[in-house]
């Protein structure tokens, strides 16, 4: 894994060299007939995020493609020619993107700005005083997600001061919308009868910890961390002494240990999805960052029985 990055890095090297000059130069043109900046995020809400404040300023690339998930991606050398070629990279750090945070130094040096989430947001850890513990999952707290939209912003306006009307309208636009997402959970999940909820993996620390609720998962903070035998007779045994009466699976990882669990519990599957990425019919149907919050909140309503 880490030679095959290494090796990755340096394919990206050599192609940068004598391309860096080229690519630096033209940039794509908005409506006003100003050069756009160039920007590139290591995954979907990130670059959700870029695009919605960047607007007709910014070109925005996802590095993670739709239908892949960003625990396991590995980054091709296109992939990092648009990071290297990029005026503002953005990245979640926590070890969701690791590949990402291996070339911090490297870009910095060459000058792009790069916005690392795990250093302006306090993660989460499963056990406290381990960094390799840390839960990456910030996104799915929309007060979080708040204050990742303002260090976008930052740095968009820093890359392009000439652009910072535009940026902090768009950003204040963003912001209410999160304010009012926000407004929606609370008021929706504020009387349930459930306070547990059972997910594959472990993507929802943050969103329980805001609205109160308890995330049961299957697998961990990663979604290819298999669970042992007696981790899933824990689960089981919840699910019953609860009477829990949903399995919330996601749309980029396997549903089948989600379903085995749900046979062997007599009990239903819903789909909540971790917005870490999208899928490519998602894409096509204009889902976005915002849809889907408000569908998790219609899956958790009805799996957690709220009035
Ligand atoms: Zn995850």
């Amino acid at each position: 894994m880490k030679a095959k990055i290494l090796f990755l890095i340096s394919v990206s090297l050599v192609l940068i060299g004598p391309v860096w000059l080229i690519v630096r130069s033209p940039r794509n043109n908005n409506d006003t007939g100003q050069k756009k900046i160039e920007v590139a995020a290591s995954f979907y809400p990130l670059a959700f995020f870029a695009q919605e404040i960047g607007g007709n300023r910014a070109k925005v690339i996802n590095i993670t493609p739709s239908g892949a998930e960003p625990h396991d991606y590995e980054p091709t050398p296109k992939d990092l020619l648009s990071v290297y070629r990029s005026s503002v990279f953005i990245l979640n750090g926590g070890g969701i993107d690791p590949w990402a945070q291996k070339i911090v130094p490297e870009l910095k040096a060459r000058g792009v700005i790069v916005v690392n989430m795990s250093e302006i947001i306090k993660m989460r850890q499963e056990i406290p005083g381990e960094p390799s513990t840390a839960d990456p999952h910030i996104w799915l707290s929309p007060t979080l997600a708040e204050e990742e939209v303002f260090a976008i912003s930052r740095s968009l306006i820093k890359a392009d001061i000439q652009g910072k009307l535009d940026y902090e309208e768009n950003r204040d636009r963003v912001v209410n919308e999160l304010k009012a997402v926000d407004g929606e959970y609370r008021s929706g999940l504020s009387s349930c009868r459930q306070k547990d909820f059972v997910t594959t993996h472990a993507a929802f620390g943050y969103l329980a910890e805001r609205y109160h609720l308890s995330q049961v998962s299957i697998t961990g903070l990663s979604p290819d961390a298999e669970p042992s035998p007696q981790k899933l007779s824990e689960i089981v045994k919840i699910i019953r002494e609860k009477r829990i009466k949903y399995i919330l699976f996601e749309t980029l990882v396997s549903p089948k240990l989600a379903q085995t669990l749900a046979y062997e519990t007599g009990i239903k599957t819903l789909t909540l999805n971790p917005l870490e990425g999208l899928t490519w019919a998602q894409k096509a149907n204009s889902v976005d960052y915002f849809s889907v919050m408000r569908d998790n909140l219609k899956v958790l309503k009805t799996a957690m029985e709220c009035s």
